[in-house]
């Protein structure tokens, strides 16, 4: 019996030798990645910024998962036909669609050693190292915004996360039994409706907050606002500003909404997704100014601070709120207990076992410096200007207001016909001829196009040759 199951055993132990490459296997799998790496960004300066969806099939693995292992040659072969080239390029230095961020090279190393190494970053008793970085790393975030020392954060998957992380945490503090208003303006996320929803706030008195000429929140309402529900006792819960709109930009008024907050007791939170980490620079921290104020703040790395895909951070000024909301009591791990390291991730998300997130955040702030991080920032910033006055000397457009930061919404305005039916028009024409990649949207009905100048490949020779594939649309469509 013993000896039938020590041979089946063995078998089995044979059979599964492919998951355990050995020294000769690795050298020769890693340095295929490497090189598949490599290859990639040597094409990036020049790859168009869109490519056909038919290439995901110009290549089959059939069957798609076979029961033998393939070469490997095969399967990285199939990931650069297949899935790194079709579709947008959001590698590309001309790539200013929605908010880009590029993906730093020392992020995917750090990905790389978080994997191998799989060290537990959930609990401190379980890797103290880990956990001292992820700690290290969201008080890096805390002081690039201005919180105070008794400040919480984690490392979230992105800035919906951060955002619902943060509304939770608002919730338990300020809205335990429900029936506050929130109030935001018609350009708040669509993630801060899905983190009402899903922290069962989905039903709150909501109140949109009118904006300036600049799409800014108008303080003026916000007061009324809030004035009109305490009047009819409902409590004013929670204040959602934006630090840098999707749209366009815009941040709205951070210090007279936080002396608002302050007096009318609601929590406010900013969501700083896009713009709340330009705070690391000189003119970013001046457009900021107030966001140390906010109660929460969610922020995204993975744009703003040009990391791969999969990292956020949502930040609680009074830490305690946050771990108040996230601190669950899992007997079998609480025991080991936390450590000098800090608070341990798990307790302040909703996630226990997790990526290892702060060494991709970590590694390129140690090997390429702050300052590299700084001026990237500030040139997106002057970029952005110069795109909005290059636009203002050309006749047909309407570059729109001044940016507050790296998006700039404009318009060409046609000499016949539906400018908003031609503004579409042109934008698909820039997207298709697959050069520079510009987005758009619906400002109060009138279509829109953006540029989004936040790669930190993109300078100022791809923001030329964004006006110049706008010239050449104009040119086409009008004929
Ligand atoms: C990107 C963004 C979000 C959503 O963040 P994800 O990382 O995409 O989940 C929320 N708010 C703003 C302002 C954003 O720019």
């Amino acid at each position: 019996m013993l000896d039938d199951l020590k041979l089946q055993i063995s078998g089995l132990r044979a059979a599964m030798a492919a998951l355990e490459p050995d020294g000769e296997k690795r050298e020769e799998l890693s340095s295929r990645a490497l090189a598949h790496a490599a290859a990639y960004l040597d094409e990036v300066p020049d790859a168009p910024t869109n490519r056909p969806w038919a290439e995901v099939f110009s290549r089959r693995l059939d069957p798609e998962f076979a029961e033998e292992g393939r070469d490997a040659a095969e399967v990285f072969d199939y990931v650069a036909a297949c899935v790194d080239r079709p579709g947008f390029a959001t590698t590309s230095p001309r790539f200013m669609a929605y908010i880009p961020g590029g993906g730093l090279f020392h992020s995917a190393l750090g990905d790389f050693l978080a994997a191998v190494s799989n060290k537990y970053s959930g609990f401190a008793s379980a890797s103290p190292g880990a956990v001292r970085l992820e700690n290290a790393t969201t008080q890096w975030l805390a002081n690039v915004i201005g919180y105070p020392a008794e400040a919480a954060g984690t490392l979230t998957s992105g800035g919906s996360i951060a955002n619902l992380t943060a509304v939770v945490a608002a919730r338990d503090a300020k809205d335990p039994e429900g029936g506050g208003a929130v109030y935001a303006t018609r350009f708040a996320h669509h993630c801060v409706d899905k983190a009402l929803h899903i922290s069962g706030r989905g039903k709150s008195p909501r109140r949109m907050i009118a904006t300036d000429e600049r799409y800014r929140m108008s303080v003026e309402a916000l007061e009324e606002a809030l004035e009109q529900d305490q009047a009819a006792g409902i409590r004013p819960w929670l204040v959602i500003a934006s630090a840098g709109t999707v749209d366009t930009g815009a941040v709205d008024p951070l210090d007279n909404i936080a002396s608002l907050c302050r007096r009318y007791g609601a929590w406010f939170h900013v969501d700083g997704a896009y713009g709340g980490l330009f705070a690391l620079c000189d003119d970013g921290r001046r457009l900021l100014s107030g966001i140390d104020r906010a109660d929460s703040v969610a922020l995204d790395p993975h744009k703003t601070l040009f990391l791969p895909y999969g990292t956020g951070a949502v930040l609680v000024r009074d830490g305690r709120h946050l771990l108040e909301a996230f601190s669950a009591s899992a007997e079998y791990i609480r025991p080991l207990g936390d450590s000098e390291v800090g608070p341990s991730p798990a307790d302040l998300s909703p996630e226990l076992t997790r990526h290892f997130r702060a060494l991709r955040l970590w590694l390129p702030l140690q090997i390429a410096g702050l300052s590299a991080f700084r001026a990237a920032q500030a040139e997106k910033l002057a970029l952005a200007r110069y795109f909005h006055a290059r636009l203002k000397e050309i006749d047909r457009f309407d570059p729109g207001p001044t940016p507050d930061l790296s998006v700039v919404a404009f318009r060409y305005r046609p000499t016949s016909g539906d400018p908003d039916d031609f503004n579409e028009r042109l934008l698909r024409h820039v997207q298709e001829e697959g050069r520079v990649m510009l987005s758009g949207t619906r400002i109060d009905g009138r279509y829109t196009l953006r540029c989004a100048i936040l790669s930190f490949r993109t300078h100022i020779e791809d923001v030329d040759e964004a006006v110049a594939a706008l010239l050449r649309g104009a040119a086409r469509l009008e004929g």
